[in-house]
């Protein structure tokens, strides 16, 4: 199954994403990490990407529509994959359109995890990983807010996207995403 993750900063999504992989074979693809692992070993991709992170803006969609390209070719992503932090604006989600298009490989399910954004707030100021200053936080929650809640629209008309509440426990969550595959599959 090829299944792209939607949901905010801090809505659990690396949570459930590790035990997806792990129960249905994906691979993932985690842009945040991809960009991390590029800017500590300082590549072209990653010097470009760094101020951007540090700022919780997002970095520029060309660039992470090559990262994102480039991974995709890879022998790996055949047995199916969970894209984590891609798409996240309109542009990157109709490049990736076109990619997959070209390849045959469509896409089959959307997942947004959703969250109020109090609760979001609340969770993140509590994580205190290195970009999770407040003024960050914000930046990044503003981020998702203007240019990736919009791709909720964009599958919801393709009638690839499906919803599950993420408020709850982990295995809470974990059964509802479940619920949610085995009506795909
Ligand atoms: P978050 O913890 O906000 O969910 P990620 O770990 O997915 O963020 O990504 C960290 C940072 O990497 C983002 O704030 C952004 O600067 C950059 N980034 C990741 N994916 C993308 C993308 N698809 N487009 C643009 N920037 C991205």
């Amino acid at each position: 199954m090829r299944i792209v993750f939607v949901g905010p900063p801090g809505a659990g999504k690396g949570t459930q994403a590790a035990k997806l992989i792990a129960d249905y074979r994906l691979v993932h693809l985690s842009t945040g990490d991809m960009l991390r692992a590029a800017r500590d070993a300082k590549t072209e991709i990653g010097l470009k990407a760094e101020g951007y992170m540090a700022a919780g803006q997002l970095v520029p969609d060309e660039v992470i529509v090559e990262v994102i390209g480039q991974r995709l070719r890879e022998d790996d992503c055949r047995q199916g994959y969970l894209l984590d932090g891609f798409p996240r604006t309109i542009a990157q989600a109709e490049a990736l359109d076109a990619l997959l298009a070209q390849a045959g490989t469509p896409l089959d399910l959307v997942l947004e995890i959703r969250v109020a954004e109090d609760e979001l707030f609340r969770r993140l100021a509590g994580r205190g990983r290195a970009d999770d200053s407040e003024e960050v936080i914000r930046q990044r929650l503003v981020a998702y807010r203007n240019q990736t809640e919009p791709l909720l629209a964009y599958y919801s008309r393709s009638g690839l996207l499906k919803t599950v509440d993420g408020l709850g426990t982990v295995e809470e969550i974990y059964q509802r995403i479940q619920k949610v595959l085995g009506e795909v599959q």
